[in-house]
This record gives C-alpha cells, structure tokens and sequence, in this order.
C-alpha cells in the first residue's frame, strides 16, 4: 500500500503518525495545514486568502486544496507513493479527489484514527500550551470539532463502502498507535 488517507478529528495524532508511516515507506507527507501554515508564515497570496480560514477553524475553499493537492498527489505517484493528511476533508473533496487522480495515483488505504472525544480535546489543549498555533484556543478547538462532525466525519461511510477502510484505535501511545497502524496495513 503506498497510496494512503489519514483521517481523524483534530488532536487525533494525524501529524504524528502521518510523519512516521511517511518516513518507514518514503511515502510523500502531504500534509495540509501544515502546508497552508507555511503559506501564512510567508506571507505569500495564498497565504494571505487562507489565514482568516485558519484562524477561525473553518475550511478552506475546496478549488484552493484541489490547486495545492493535486499536482504533489501526482508526483508522489509516479514515486514512492503518498500519505495525504488532512485531505480529503469532507466527501464532496474526496469526490473531487477521486475523479481528478485518475487510476495510477488513486487511493488504495484509508486509516481512520480513532479517539474519544474527551481525550481529544485534553490533547487540543495541551498541544495549545505547547505550540503557538492561532487555532488551539478553546473557541477554534470547539469549532474545528464541529467541522469534523459536520464535513469530515461522513467521510467514514464514503471510505468504508468503497472497501477502503480501517478504524485505529488510537487512543493510546504514539507507539501503540503506530503499531495497529502497521497491523491494519
Ligand atoms: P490541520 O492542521 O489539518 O488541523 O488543518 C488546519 C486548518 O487548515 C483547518 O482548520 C482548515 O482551516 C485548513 N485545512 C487543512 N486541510 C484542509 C482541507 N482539506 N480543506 C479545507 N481546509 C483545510
């Protein structure tokens, strides 16, 4: 499998795990916020449309991720392969993403990272103290926790009846998660 999604609510460990599954297969980590970040850190033109998205926890216009995804999706593929973390974000996306990646660069995998709620937001605001990221205060935290629900979350059903689906439990230790990755792989 060298054509992987990563799905989980924010604090769920996608960055994480994404980071180390990417490294043990020289997969391409294509990770969206962090891309996006980088744009606003830079102060470039698309970071300066996308920071208001950012800062309030709302999702980027979908036609700005499909620019940015899609051409790293079809490098990665004629390569080693890909891990996209963070896209697709809600089916109408991971639509566009399977109409435009054609056969050569279509998702084989989909790892569903799973966390109860309340140990996510227990990492969401510890990862706050930590970090300085605009969107870890507690009213983006409860936000973004709302777009997973609402956009993200049926992405569980897309994924599943196209038989690309695994559930982690990933509750546990970066170690453990990575383990039942592996194990679901
Ligand atoms: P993340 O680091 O994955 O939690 O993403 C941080 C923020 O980047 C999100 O709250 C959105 O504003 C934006 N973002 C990241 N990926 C996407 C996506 N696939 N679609 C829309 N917005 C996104």
């Amino acid at each position: 499998m060298t054509r992987l999604v990563l799905i989980g609510a924010p604090g769920a460990g996608k960055g994480t795990q994404g980071e180390l599954l990417a490294q043990r297969w020289g997969l391409s980590h294509i990770a969206t916020g962090d891309l996006l970040r980088a744009e606003v850190q830079a102060g470039s033109g698309l970071g300066q449309e996308v920071g208001g998205y950012l800062d309030t926890g709302t999702l980027v216009p979908d036609q700005v991720l499909l620019d940015l995804v899609l051409p790293l999706v079809h490098r990665a593929a004629t390569g080693a392969g890909y891990l996209l973390d963070g896209f697709p974000r809600s089916v109408d996306q991971a639509r566009r993403l399977d109409e435009l990646a054609g056969a050569e660069a279509a998702v084989q995998r989909v790892l569903f990272l799973d966390v109860p709620r309340p140990e996510l937001v227990a990492r969401l605001l510890h990862r706050a103290a930590e970090q300085d990221r605009s969107d870890d205060t507690e009213e983006v935290i409860v936000r973004r926790l709302r777009v997973f629900d609402e956009l993200t979350a049926p992405l569980i059903g897309y994924y599943r009846d196209a038989g690309l689906l695994s559930i982690i439990d990933a509750s546990g230790s970066v170690q453990q998660v990575l383990a039942a990755t592996l194990a679901a792989l």
